[in-house]
């Protein structure tokens, strides 16, 4: 038997919000945005008003108050968006104990075994849609489908406040002429990888060779290749499962631009400090190190290294990502955003002698690191420092 799962999204989640709370706001045109003094100046969601005058999630400030110079811009408050998310998914839970959250206004919901309480995937929608206008105050689209790629692009389709309904004899005609970009996990570097093969509608990967896609794009071409064609089989987890963590990393934003090799020996430090401490706590190592480099123009790169063997070894990871860097980046040019990531996680450290170092090397990197940990978990995580970071101006912000 199919499936029957919903997908809701909350329209203009932050800018509704805010509304409830200022109804004024509904009558101007209006942006909630990132804070400007953290280099973080962008749309994170505007008003139906706002949008009309061509304002667009994620574009600058200054470029959204040139198209709309009246434009009142709030200031982002994630406690609220917080708190109404719990609202809205406590809504949701009476419907099914199968809920997923994708982000702060946006949910999976299996409601197969809820079907006859409740009535089919649409009755459902609908009725969750009229209860969290009337109950809360908020907007949701809803796509229906059978499996979760669907129902994601069923919300898409229509908004705001609206139901889409995606079956198995009618998804060529709804999903298959769509942009390949409309799709989950098709990010910009996968559509213009697919767009030189010819590939520019849901539709080619659906009928395209799924080799061919393999060998376009690895994993993820065999991955969207089943998703086009109906076969996504992912499961809607339940309330309270949490996913096996698959990767631990961290990104900054810098409040200046990162120029010339001691700049970005500081922030790679920084970063795989921060990664390798999560890794110890949790008590994992991981054998693939990536780095993500983000220019002023925000084109950003990403590229991996995989170790002889797992570790979770700050000076480790720091030398791979280093590596990484000097080979993939020209030192001279500027770096806005640095991220380092440690992925193919297991529980099991390497014995053989590190990649970088000899036994003894390692050994004393080993002793840094846990004297570092116990002084961080006994006096605070800012209790000491490299003093290479500490010398460096480059502060910055967690993103
Ligand atoms: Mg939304």
């Amino acid at each position: 038997m199919d499936r029957t799962i919903l997908h809701c999204d909350c329209n203009a989640y932050f800018a509704s919000v805010e509304c409830l709370f200022r109804p004024e706001l509904k009558s101007v045109p209006m942006a909630v945005c990132g804070d400007p003094e953290m280099r973080h100046g962008i749309v994170l969601a505007k008003n139906e008003l706002a949008k009309a005058c061509g304002v667009q999630t994620a574009e600058p400030i200054w470029q959204a108050k040139r198209k709309c110079p009246r434009l009142v811009v709030i200031q982002p408050q994630h406690g609220r968006y917080a708190e109404y998310c719990k609202k809205i998914n406590a809504v949701y839970a009476e419907y099914t104990d199968q809920v997923e959250a994708f982000s702060v206004d946006e949910s999976w919901l299996d409601v197969t075994g809820s079907t006859h309480l409740f009535g089919d995937g649409k009755t459902i929608a609908d009725a969750l849609r009229k209860r969290l206008r009337e109950e809360i105050g908020l907007t949701i689209s809803v796509g229906v489908s059978f499996n979760k790629t669907f129902a994601k692009l069923g919300s898409d389709y229509k908004k705001p406040d609206a139901t889409t309904v995606i079956l198995r004899d009618n998804f060529k005609e709804i999903v298959w002429p769509l942009p390949t970009r409309d799709m989950l996990f098709v990010g910009k570097a996968a559509e213009s990888e697919l767009k030189k093969h010819g590939i520019t509608t849901i539709g080619q990967i659906a009928t395209a060779d799924k080799e061919r896609l393999k060998r376009m794009l690895g994993k993820m071409g065999e991955n969207l290749w089943e998703c086009a064609n109906g076969l996504d089989a992912s499961p809607v987890r339940r309330i309270g499962e949490v996913e096996p963590v698959k990767s631990i990393s961290n990104d900054i934003t810098f409040r200046r631009d990162l120029k010339g090799e001691e700049d970005v020996r500081a922030g790679l430090l920084m970063l795989s400090d921060q990664v390798c401490t999560r890794l110890r706590r949790q008590r994992l190592y991981g054998s693939v190190v990536h780095i993500t480099i983000k220019d002023p123009m925000l084109h950003s790169i990403t590229r991996q290294k995989r170790l002889k063997e797992p570790t979770n070894i700050t000076a480790d990871v720091f030398a791979t990502a280093l590596t990484l860097l000097f080979d993939h980046w020209e030192l001279s040019a500027p770096i806005r955003m640095l991220g380092v990531g440690v992925s193919a996680l297991s529980g099991h450290c390497g014995d053989q002698i590190s990649f970088f170092m000899d036994d003894e090397k390692k050994r004393r990197a080993q002793k840094l690191d846990a004297t570092l940990d116990t002084i961080r978990e006994r006096f605070g995580k800012d209790a000491i420092q490299f003093g290479s970071i500490l010398q460096s101006d480059i502060k910055h912000k967690k993103t």
